[in-house]
């Protein structure tokens, strides 16, 4: 079969990594590039570039930040004595929508599926219970943690995984009051479901 330039073909391939991109949207993509304005084009490679080089994960709860701190943690107005667990930075922006919530977050980086190969050691959660332990030593005790996992299989495991941790440190675990519909996803949730489940949080 003949093949593009050695460049072209390198692009489409690039093109062809990314999730949901089969092989002729890959090329379409390529040549979409190739047509487009240089400035154009290299306003993308710049972002691609940019979100590489600036964006790193917030050194206290792992939330995406330019800075050391992420905005939350760095906002003097929100509680640090209770810490929202999600998942993913978007179940953070999702809860965020809301309003509803002036607490501080820690962010897990995933949930533990073993069968995906992800184990508890994967996650974030050594910084969460040092996180805790710490602020009951000093500074703002963390008088709460409230578990936003996702309602489905691996994220009610993983919950139950940091409840069991958090256990005999003697903090309060709560987790996201009912209405999320079992299997689905906080990303997808609506505000008002949303502000629900973070305000009528219950017991674990
Ligand atoms: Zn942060």
């Amino acid at each position: 079969m003949a093949k593009y330039s050695e460049t072209i073909e390198r692009l489409i391939e690039e093109f062809g990594k990314l999730p949901g991109i089969g092989a002729r949207t890959a090329e379409r993509l390529a040549f979409h590039v190739l047509k487009s304005a240089p400035e154009e084009a290299l306003a993308l490679a710049d972002a691609i570039r940019d979100v590489k080089t600036k964006v790193r994960p917030c050194k206290r709860c792992f939330n995406l930040t330019e800075n050391e701190l992420c905005n939350i943690c760095s906002d003097e107005r929100r509680d640090p004595g209770v810490v929202c667990v999600v998942e993913q930075p978007k179940d953070l922006l999702a809860l965020e929508s809301t309003g509803a919530y002036r607490g501080v977050y820690h962010v897990l980086m995933g949930h533990i599926a073993p069968l995906e190969g992800v184990e508890a050691e994967d996650l974030t959660l050594d910084a969460l219970v040092a996180r805790v332990r710490a602020a009951a030593s000093g500074g703002t005790p963390v008088r709460e943690v409230i578990l936003a996992t996702n309602p489905n299989v691996a994220g009610d495991g993983t919950a139950l995984h940091i409840a069991g941790l958090l256990e005999p440190m003697g903090v309060k675990v709560t987790r996201l009051a009912r209405g999320l519909p079992a299997g689905s996803a906080i990303e997808y949730a609506n505000k008002s479901i949303l502000t629900d489940a973070i305000t009528d949080r219950r017991g674990f």
